[in-house]
């Protein structure tokens, strides 16, 4: 399949990553890999955390020999204190090469995320970037820390359901049903739609990827699937797997596959710490440089999402013993199509707090079954007429968000969000504007009625509700869909 964003090859997201790595040297890297090794033990074992924190160099030399990192645990001692250990914090970090080095690393992966964010942000569609724009904006304030949500345009179900059934899902993956069998017919179609994904979304289709309440390797197709991605869009998708172990030869093929300068950084979720162990036991520090683990067991550092199953069966108590996040969350980072190729099932979605309405984190704001390329493509550019319209109309309905609390304070107003807690001190003159808005559904032209009688300037008014709805703070009054 020929590339349909060619000239797009060099401003690829992926080569931005990769550059992160061409510009260290072989020993450089080797070190960082090594160093974040050592990391991800003190994210994931206890044991190491505690026994560094007491000082106690022998058990912690024995954690990091079993994990084979090949660098003295007194030389990591600075990273330690700089990530985990406060008190022993020390605030020039150029004191220590290796903490320099890593504290370096870290920095230009984060650049990385924000260029990921941004590069969603290339759709040629105005609508539809807007549209996005204002998820992005409204998820700041709805969910507070938004740094991880990347908004990506498109994921990709290559199979109906998953096999793995993690207690904590927070998508609530149904049982699995099958797979997208990489056919003749089935592989033409996926050509068209990734044709027709290319042609809507543009280069924003780099930050697609192909899993979302799926397990990449329940497809055994998956490698021939990305590979086509790659032909298609010039970059390898970013994989997600809980299942590292399952088929060794499998993860190897795929993590041979993105040792590639046009490839996205992997992930692994690890269910147990023997999995950890494992992993660190068959791949080396250096295979693993790109991969982020995320550890998913008990003792480890990562908060699992309030969202989906945990959401639904959890208890206060159960809460707090698995260390979930406090008040609802998600993981869910798609403000764009979610389509599943054997169901041949679109549906527009973007990301909110899970709560009892929404357990699953998301909204599906409309979905369609399809029957070809022609279909999805028919879907998506409907979807982006209906719902995402760049500018308010006097006919469109709308209401200031329900989570938006407002509050008088000394000098001017506050519109607390809740649960997030999020406060945007704004000036009184929204006062009246705001009250008008906190009340039940208004048409903007009765809306602009009440302004003007109150002795307001048109041009103002209309300047100041389009920045509301841009900020994401008007509720979306388009049918959303409870999942
Ligand atoms: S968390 Fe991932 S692997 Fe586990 S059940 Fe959900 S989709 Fe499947």
């Amino acid at each position: 399949m020929e590339s349909l964003i060619p000239q797009k090859k060099n401003n690829l997201l992926s080569s931005y990553y990769s550059d992160i790595l061409k510009r260290r040297s072989g020993d450089e890297i080797m070190v960082l890999a090594n160093i974040k090794r050592f990391v991800d033990c003190c994210a994931g074992s206890g044991l190491l955390r505690k026994s560094l924190k007491e000082n106690d160099l022998e058990v912690a030399q024995f954690v990091c020999r079993s994990h084979r990192i090949d660098l003295e645990v007194e030389t990591l001692l600075p990273i330690w204190h700089d990530l985990f250990d406060v008190e022993n914090r020390k605030s020039d970090r150029n004191d220590n090469k290796y903490q320099k080095m890593w504290c370096e690393w870290v920095s230009d992966t984060e650049k990385f995320r924000e260029k990921y964010k941004e590069a969603g942000g290339e759709c040629q569609n105005t609508k539809f970037r807007k549209w996005r724009g204002r998820q992005i904006e409204r998820c700041k304030t709805e969910l507070g820390d938004t740094k991880r949500i990347t908004h990506s345009v498109a994921a990709i179900e290559l199979s109906s359901g998953c096999s793995v059934g993690c207690w904590f899902c927070a998508l609530d993956a149904k049982k699995f049903e099958g797979y997208f069998a990489y056919t003749p017919e089935n592989s033409s179609m996926w050509a068209e739609c990734l044709s027709v994904l290319t042609e809507e979304l543009g280069p924003a289709l780099q930050t697609a990827f192909c899993y979302w309440a799926t397990e990449p390797s329940d497809n055994p197709d998956y490698v021939k699937y990305i590979k086509d991605f790659y032909d298609v869009v010039g970059l390898f998708a970013q994989t997600t797997t809980s299942q590292p172990l399952k088929n060794i030869e499998w993860t190897k093929e795929v993590l041979k596959l993105y040792n590639n300068e046009n490839a996205m950084p992997c992930r692994f979720s690890l269910l147990n710490y023997n999995e950890l162990l494992k992993v660190h036991e068959i791949f080396s520090p250096v295979d693993l440089l790109t991969v982020e683990l995320i550890q998913q067991f008990k003792g480890s550092m990562t908060k699992k999402s309030r969202a989906g199953r945990l959401l639904m069966n959890g208890t206060r108590s159960g809460y707090q013993t698995l260390g979930s996040d406090d008040v609802g969350s998600t993981i869910a980072c798609v403000s764009g199509y979610l389509v599943n190729m054997p169901e041949r099932r679109v549906c527009l979605v973007t990301p909110c707090m899970a709560d009892r309405q929404m357990p699953l984190g998301y909204k599906i704001i409309d979905e369609c079954f399809f029957k070809d390329a022609g279909e999805l493509r028919d879907f998506i550019r409907g979807s982006i007429d209906t719902y995402m319209q760049e500018y308010l109309s006097s006919d469109d309905y709308v209401r200031l968000r329900q989570d938006i609390e407002i509050r008088i304070i000394p000098d001017g107003i506050e519109l607390v969000v809740t649960p997030s807690n999020v406060r945007i001190k704004c000036s009184e003159r929204y006062g009246s504007m705001l009250k008008i808005l906190s009340q039940d559904g208004v048409s903007v032209r009765v809306f602009m009625d009440k302004m003007l009688e109150a002795g307001k300037d048109y041009f103002e008014i209309m300047n100041d509700l389009q920045q509301f709805y841009d900020m994401g703070f008007l509720e979306d009054l388009s049918a959303v869909k409870v999942n």
